[in-house]
């Protein structure tokens, strides 16, 4: 290990250069002049219309410094969710959040706990902060809580699982997130990342607001990138006990949330027949593509949230990567999940009707053979 002090340049910390830089969804096919991007899970109806509003309103007072108490938004998450304000803290995206609690909690040496095909900034976050990641194997692409539980070492600080989980869409009942924490240590802090939690349509499900309401080591975090349709806005929130938020609102940033995302958000929260809207849409949507997949001899992964994982036959050569390709030419943008550990697998996010049909229609295409062409041609 090179001295930093002997060289002339600064050194980042060993963990920062074990970062694989998150690489997002490709936004653009090759050369067509329609695309549909189904790559970042992102929502089809866009965000609603009072969010645009405000949002347009907030564009003639930019000269102002946002109210760095969130205030106002923490007020309409709290009226919307039934939950105390005092327990919400803000964050520039839930990837910010995500960081904050753990530069909080961890340091060198500590150890955090996430799934083989869990999200991919539970590893950068980590290694940011200097600690070490345990990567956990999943059973049928869910997280196994024995396998967790059996993992916890004294330097386990943090567990983190986004549930349901991105990009397999799988997710845990209530029962199973309990067993989970029950076996943790107090000191573990159980990060439970419910980014998609709108979508879920089970009663066996709960995104953590009971859990974290009756303990003092589980923080949820939301987002409003997701069902509202915010992300390049980058607002997102957490939900945990006050002792928490008390250490997470010493680290964080003084003006975290810009003014413009701060009063889309606060209108998105309030527009109740929006969101309906936009949960209606993927439940109509999700089991249709479901079967449509499945009919074309892709295995989809059963999902919760408002994508699809797709799992190529393997040894056919209608590989993900040759599907993917195909899909290109198509105008038609799906993500590829190498980063995950997922390499014969797509994920497409649900889209608009228009797009959903047409990437049912050019998988079709691929699956009889088009899928030769493109990977030789
Ligand atoms: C999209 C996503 C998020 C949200 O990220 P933002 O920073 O709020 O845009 C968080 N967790 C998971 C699992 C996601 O897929």
């Amino acid at each position: 290990m090179t001295d930093g002090n002997t060289v002339n340049r600064p050194v980042a910390r060993p963990g920062v250069m074990a970062i694989a830089p998150y690489v997002p969804g490709k936004s653009k096919g090759s050369r067509v002049r329609t695309y549909h991007k189904l790559s970042s899970n992102e929502t089809p109806l866009g965000p609603s219309p009072k969010a645009v509003e405000a949002y347009k309103t907030a564009a003639s007072h930019l000269e102002l410094y946002p109210d760095g108490s969130t205030a106002e938004l923490r007020e309409a998450i709290a009226g919307a969710m039934g939950i105390n304000p005092a327990q919400i803290i803000c964050g520039n995206g839930s990837d910010d959040l995500l960081g904050m609690i753990t530069h909080a909690y961890i340091g060198e040496g500590d150890e955090t706990i996430f799934t083989e095909h869990g999200f991919l900034m539970y590893r950068i976050v980590t290694l940011a902060a200097g600690g070490t990641p345990v990567v956990i194997p999943e059973t049928d692409k869910k997280a196994d809580v024995d396998a967790i539980l059996a993992a916890v070492t004294p330097r386990t600080k943090i567990v983190f699982l986004a549930n349901p989980n991105n990009p397999t869409g799988t997710y845990l009942p209530q029962s199973e997130v309990r067993r989970l924490h029950a076996g943790l240590p107090k000191n573990v802090v159980l990060v439970l990342d419910a980014a998609y939690a709108e979508y879920v349509r089970r009663n066996d499900y709960e995104a953590g607001i009971e859990l974290v309401g009756q303990s003092e080591n589980v923080i949820m975090t939301r987002t409003f990138s997701k069902v509202h349709g915010l992300a390049a806005l980058r607002v997102g929130w957490a939900y945990g006990p006050e002792h928490m938020i008390d250490a997470l609102n010493r680290i964080r940033g003084p003006f975290n949330i810009n003014a413009p995302g701060l009063a889309a958000a606060t209108a998105a929260i309030k527009d109740r027949a929006f969101l309906e809207a936009a949960v209606d849409h993927n439940a109509k949507w999700l089991p249709w593509l479901t079967e449509a997949f499945t009919e074309l001899g892709i295995e989809v992964t059963p999902s919760v949230g408002n994508f699809l994982l797709l799992n190529f036959p393997e040894g056919s050569g209608l590989t993900a990567e040759a599907a993917d390709l195909f899909l290109l030419e198509e105008g038609i943008v799906l993500r590829r999940l190498e980063p995950y550990n997922l390499p014969n697998a797509l994920r497409m996010s649900i889209g608009s009707e228009e797009a959903n049909r047409a990437t049912v229609d050019a998988l079709a295409r691929f699956m009889k053979g088009g899928g030769e062409q493109a990977a030789h041609g």
